[in-house]
């Protein structure tokens, strides 16, 4: 009988040196593709694991060692951990066109062509030519914003609810700002006007009530110390019937007669009437303007479908102030979002032809016809690979427009509603999700539904290759299964509601 040491001696001894294991095929493939450094590391690691099982007597026999196929597995399994693409493409069939979590709006191609030639090299975003010396990065951006807005100037922040504190920290600081009870909303995530006011430094002066609120309650509100007139749109958020608000246009008087600023947060930043689509009206940023707001501030990636930012627009002696608050230097933006901005924002000087030069216009826009081929293709593709595995129907469905833009307004769309035969509805969209791209769909009374809406044409091929893409050309519920089943382990995702059993 061999003692202990004796034996570990021996096991380590038949474990493959980094050279071998490097020499390998598959891992020589795995260099071509990956920095050499970082995969000889991986394959350290994998034998230092190795190494750590004979000690901890997880492998105590020859036979209990990994094979070279095993090792060679774990080893691209580091790789693929350490290096895999994350911020990687997705497919959106969720039917949520302003998808937070998919990013919000895919950016139009005027926007991507902006952005790569003010981004692969040096570009002017500070710079006068004329002069040689240091500019305004805002002012690439500020003669579309004045054609677009009427706006006498404009400036670009990180997103728009710092555009809401900067305004209110410039002209409302240690004064009072009135804003309206049935405006003090939340607009999802951390955004409350109530705590945006008292961070940005304002005393706020609440008038009205959550339904009604009129000129007099303004009125009566305003003292010494007054500066501010705040609005702010709801959003996602409605009231109906017993209501009424005071409209730019009637704040506009009370701000002259007392010297105050108006400050419009309007939020998703519609610069079109959008009934010309047979969208519902949302108040528009050319009309805040012409009513007479001094200062209005919206995304730049809600109703605008360009990258994540701030706009604030007004009069140019505001616009110069809010410039030179210290907290500027904080909230500006770098030339990826400018260029982007500047591509995107191109496209409203030409309005009617957004539905085909900006994508989510085209999504907001499109026929239900149109959609309704498209649903029919991607249902034809999934019966090509999934044969009786799937029950594939054409529905009809609705697609949201998100982000908290055109609330309570579901846009009519056609969508295919999937039910396998042998996966539940979770498990399904689980494993779309883990596929290569990601598919994002949602789920209805146990199945799993895309939205055609929020589908790119040339997306209807590579959905049929997501759901051959698992198995080669045919879609195996087996393989489905365990990818979810192991992504679930790997994600520690518990409990029989989330992950049915197979069958
Ligand atoms: C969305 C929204 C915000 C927050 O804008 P972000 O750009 O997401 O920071 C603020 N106010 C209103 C009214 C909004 O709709």
């Amino acid at each position: 009988m061999k003692d202990e040491s004796t034996v570990n001696r021996e096991l380590f001894a038949r474990i493959p040196a980094v050279d071998q294991l490097l020499q390998l095929p598959a891992v020589k493939q795995l260099c071509t593709v990956n920095p050499e450094q970082y995969v000889t590391n991986c394959v350290r690691r994998s034998i230092e694991e190795v190494r750590q099982a004979i000690k901890d007597g997880a492998v105590a026999q020859a036979t209990d060692l990994p094979g070279e196929d095993e090792l060679v597995e774990r080893i691209e399994n580091l790789v693929s951990e350490g290096l895999g693409h994350k911020l990687m493409r997705a497919v959106n069939g969720a039917g949520v066109i302003l998808h937070t979590g998919l990013g919000r709006a895919p950016l139009a191609p005027s926007a991507q062509a902006a952005l790569q030639e003010a981004t692969a090299r040096y570009c002017i975003l500070a710079t006068e030519r004329g002069s040689g010396k240091r500019g305004d990065r805002n002012r690439h951006t500020a003669e579309m914003l004045r054609e677009i807005t009427g706006a006498e100037d404009s400036l670009i922040v990180n997103n728009n609810s710092a555009a809401v504190i900067l305004a209110l920290n410039t002209f409302g600081l240690g004064r009072e700002s009135i804003v309206s009870r049935g405006e003090l909303v939340e607009i999802g995530g951390a955004f409350r006007v109530p705590d945006v006011m008292q961070r940005s430094g304002t005393i706020m002066v609440e008038v009205g009530t959550t339904n009604k609120t009129h000129l007099r309650d303004y009125q009566a509100a305003v003292t010494e110390n007054s500066a501010v007139l705040l609005k702010v749109h709801t959003s996602n958020y409605r009231i109906e019937g017993f209501h009424q608000e005071v409209s730019i246009r009637e704040l506009r008087q009370l701000a002259d007669e007392k010297g105050l600023t108006i400050i419009h947060d309007i939020g998703s930043g519609a610069m079109i009437d959008l009934t010309r689509w047979g969208l519902n009206y949302e108040p528009t940023v050319p009309e805040a303007i012409r009513d007479g707001a001094d200062v209005v501030s919206f995304s730049g990636d809600k109703l605008l479908g360009g990258p994540q930012c701030g706009v604030i627009i007004g009069r140019r002696e505001m616009i110069d102030r809010m410039k030179r608050n210290p907290l500027m230097r904080a909230f500006r933006c770098d030339k990826l979002i400018n260029s982007a901005l500047d591509g995107t924002l191109k496209l409203f000087l030409d309005p009617d032809r957004l539905p085909e030069t900006h994508p989510i216009y085209r999504m907001m826009t499109e026929p239900f016809e149109t959609v309704n081929r498209r649903a029919r293709r991607i249902a034809r593709r999934i019966r090509e690979v999934s044969g009786d595995q799937i029950e594939v129907r054409v529905e009809d469905g609705v697609t949201e427009m998100g982000s908290g833009a055109l609330p309570a307004r579901p846009i009519v769309s056609r969508v295919v509603s999937l039910k396998a035969r042998k996966l539940s509805a979770e498990r399904l969209a689980l494993s779309l999700r883990l596929s290569d791209p990601p598919l994002f769909t949602r789920i209805e009374e146990d199945r799993v539904i895309i939205d055609a809406r929020t589908i790119a044409d040339d997306e209807v091929r590579l959905i049929g290759g997501i759901f051959a893409g698992c198995t080669g050309d045919r879609f195996d519920p087996k393989k489905w299964s365990n990818r979810a089943m192991s992504a679930a382990l790997k994600l520690d995702i518990r409990g029989d509601d989330k992950l049915p059993a197979l069958g």
